[in-house]
């Protein structure tokens, strides 16, 4: 018998514990703040954005978007950064990626304040993950697979968990997550020679390589747990998955579907990062 691990539950048991914790803050007079930086205007990062500020406004934080221009040049960027390292009324800041192409990710990521950085943009952050370092923040979107696993009492220890997907935002930091809780892990990728076989062993599979539907059948073991982090659309225009979702589910054990899986906790952690980088510059 299939069990569909909702995302909405995880938020909304997340959202309440969050919400005890600004209670704390009203009494001191604290608002959070969360600054989002885009640069140029892409649909999916749009659609992100629009989550992230009803989230942040239901939960009590300030969210402020700043729309900058695509043709914008790398170092008046890192001027806009530096001001927001600067303000001591922005808690969060987060920069959407994809930077178009005249800002180099691999320059301007070393300018954000790592205690500001709630979305693990940073090398200092993303060393932390890497080394299972505690402190720092970690990315996300890892960080709610992480969240849909505790809250649905799925303990990674010694369990055979593969990845498919080894993206810096996902697969990467997830594998770290994952094997800091003591699970034993594969990192499938373009490359793998017989993905089947390989997703096939998995106690735990999950899929962040932004294919729609590719995980099927033959691919996952009896009972397994599936986490879909993929985001696509089918034929129909219709969001789906990385995994074929009616296939699947009559095998797994618990599956996430997509919409209202891995997305749906997304922007909950990231008003947790937000509220805890508070916390942490404020000293309270
Ligand atoms: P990416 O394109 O940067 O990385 C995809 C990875 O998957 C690569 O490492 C690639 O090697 C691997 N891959 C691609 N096709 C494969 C195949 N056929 N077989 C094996 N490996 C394959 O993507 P990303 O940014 O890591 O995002 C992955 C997916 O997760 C996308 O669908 C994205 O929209 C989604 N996403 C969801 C959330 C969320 O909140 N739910 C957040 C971020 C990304």
């Amino acid at each position: 018998m299939e069990k569909i691990l909702k995302g909405k539950e995880v938020a909304d048991a997340l959202k309440q514990r969050l919400k005890q914790e600004m209670e704390e803050f009203h009494k001191k007079n604290i608002t959070p703040n969360l600054t989002i930086v885009i640069v140029g205007d892409r649909p999916d990062s749009a659609a992100y954005i629009k989550g992230a500020v009803k989230r942040c406004s239901e939960i009590g934080i300030e969210c402020n978007v700043r729309e900058l221009p695509k043709d914008l040049g790398q170092d008046k960027f890192v001027d806009v950064i530096q001001k927001l390292n600067d303000d001591e009324k922005v808690n969060g800041i987060m920069i959407m990626r994809p930077l178009p192409p005249q800002i180099s990710e691999n320059v301007v990521k070393y300018e954000i304040y790592p205690a500001k950085d709630v979305d693990c943009f940073s090398p200092v952050n993303l060393s932390k993950v890497m080394s299972g370092e505690e402190g720092g923040f970690a990315p996300c979107t890892p960080s709610a697979v992480m969240e849909i696993l505790h809250h649905y009492g799925i303990d990674p220890r010694g369990k055979k968990a593969v990845i498919i997907g080894r993206s810096m935002v996902v697969g990467r930091p997830l594998a770290m997550m994952l094997l800091k809780e003591n699970a034993t892990i594969t990192v499938c990728h373009t490359k793998t020679l017989n993905l089947a076989e390989e997703a096939g062993r998995a106690e735990i599979l999950i899929a962040a390589a932004g294919k729609a539907k590719m995980v099927k059948r033959n691919m996952v073991k009896e009972g397994a747990v599936v986490i879909d982090v993929g985001i696509n659309f089918d034929e129909n225009g219709r969001m789906c998955g990385d995994v074929d979702f009616d296939e699947i589910s009559q095998v797994a054990g618990m599956i996430t579907p997509v919409p209202g899986g891995v997305g749906a906790v997304t922007s909950t952690i990231l008003a947790k990062h937000v509220i805890d980088a508070c916390k942490i510059q404020k000293n309270l």
